[in-house]
């Protein structure tokens, strides 16, 4: 489908997919069998300024918006999402700083993360607070110019591997939501360590780990926005960055495609190949209907953010909904194409079913953006009814 891209665009896209095929096809498979982080491949991107698509020019990006870096994430995501996740990951991270920082905060912290030099990390999730953010527990007390953190965040992506983390902490506990405050916090600060690094089914070349703060002395000038706007931030963050999920299960599926297409046309059964089969043909066609219709939904989203509308919870939320369960659909679809030889480590598309799931986990599950769409319409009805 044509949609209207501009030359730079396409250039971002081309970029991405050269790195994507000599760099990462390569070493997909070993690297999500040794779970190990790419620090080469993040030495490539940042060479090719893709770490800094989104970010301003005035603090050493490309200037452009959450369209280009879905553009760079879903064609990573093409050949291995879990390489990919450096990027979008360090996307997640920064988006606090862009949306909420001052602009000493940005020139300080957004240059290094643009040039892919740092990695950054976004730190909300806790043990007994995942989808019901509001129950986090780490605390951030005020101690003259200083914040003292305590507690322990988990499962969070570039955990360890990251300079940058972006931590929500409460900072007055009455207040609930309004009591969450977001911090910047450099690795190496005394009293900030990493605990247990996740052994997980997929995106297995993305770490994942523990964040524990204990006594973790942070200066009142790492406050992002204002002492209590935390959770907002993250909420405006979310709506952002779900298009950078989105990104990743539309290239997960369209990845699973691509290899569909090239393994249906060549392989045969009985002296015919299983493409020519009008029952496969039908299964390649909705499953590449389902694809495009993922595309056009994010694209249209991620245009509308860049446009400055107000809010896009709704639309962020459907487009990481539909596109992570498509790739779902699709990739397990293409393991029963693939046979026996779908479930073998030997072939690409076992390893992406595996990173299709948790795109319909994080962020917010699948059920969680059910709620936020649902709550949004909801709203509109009322407010229809009243005009
Ligand atoms: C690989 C990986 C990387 C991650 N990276 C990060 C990161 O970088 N930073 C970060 O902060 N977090 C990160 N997370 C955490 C992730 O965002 C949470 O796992 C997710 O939000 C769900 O929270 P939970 O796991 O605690 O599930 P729970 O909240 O315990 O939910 C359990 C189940 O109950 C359902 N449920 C809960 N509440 C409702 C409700 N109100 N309505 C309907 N159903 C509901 C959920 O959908 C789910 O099916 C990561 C997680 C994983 C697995």
């Amino acid at each position: 489908m044509d949609y209207g891209l501009t030359e730079e665009q396409k250039s971002i896209i081309s970029t991405a997919r050269e790195i994507a095929q000599k760099h990462i096809k390569p070493v997909r498979q070993r690297y999500d069998a040794e779970e190990i982080f790419p620090w080469d491949i993040v030495k490539v991107l940042g060479e090719a300024g893709l770490f800094g698509v989104y970010i301003p020019e005035e603090y050493g990006g490309k200037g452009m918006g959450v369209f280009e870096l879905v553009l760079v994430v879903e064609e990573l995501s093409r050949v291995d999402a879990g390489i990919a996740l450096c990027l979008a990951g360090t996307a997640l991270g920064a988006y606090p700083i862009l949306l909420g920082g001052s602009d000493e905060q940005k020139k300080k912290w957004l240059p290094p993360l643009a040039r892919g030099e740092k990695l950054a990390a976004f730190a909300l999730t806790e043990a007994e607070a995942g989808s019901d953010a509001t129950a986090i527990q780490t605390t951030a007390q005020r101690d003259g110019d200083e914040y003292v953190l305590n507690g322990t965040k988990c499962f969070i992506t570039n955990g360890g591997d990251a300079e940058i983390y972006s931590v929500m902490a409460v900072t007055e506990k009455r207040k609930g939501a309004r009591g969450i405050s977001a911090f910047v916090v450099e690795k190496g600060t005394p009293g900030f360590e990493f605990g247990k690094k996740e052994n997980k089914m997929g995106i297995r070349a993305s770490s994942t780990r523990e964040l524990i703060f204990q006594d973790c002395r942070v200066p009142r000038v790492n406050l992002l926005s204002r002492e209590g706007m935390g959770l907002i931030l993250a909420l405006k963050t979310f709506d952002a960055t779900r298009p950078g999920v989105a990104a990743q299960a539309l290239g997960i599926a369209a990845g699973a495609l691509d290899e569909a297409m090239a393994f249906t046309t060549t392989t045969t059964v009985d002296g015919e190949t299983l493409a020519s089969h009008q029952a496969v043909q039908h299964i390649l066609a909705d499953l590449a209907t389902e694809v495009e219709a993922a595309r056009a939904l994010l694209y249209a989203t991620s245009r509308m953010i860049d446009k400055g509308a107000k809010r896009t919870t709704k639309e962020s939320a459907m487009s990481k909904l539909y596109a992570s369960d498509v790739a779902m659909k699709v990739t397990s679809t293409v393991v029963r194409l693939f046979g026996h030889r779908g479930c073998l480590t030997d072939y690409p598309v076992e390893k992406m079913m595996r990173d299709a799931k948790i795109t319909q986990i994080y962020e917010g599950t699948n059920q969680i953006q059910r709620n936020e769409i649902a709550l949004a319409l909801i709203k509109e009805a009322a407010s229809a009814a009243t005009t």
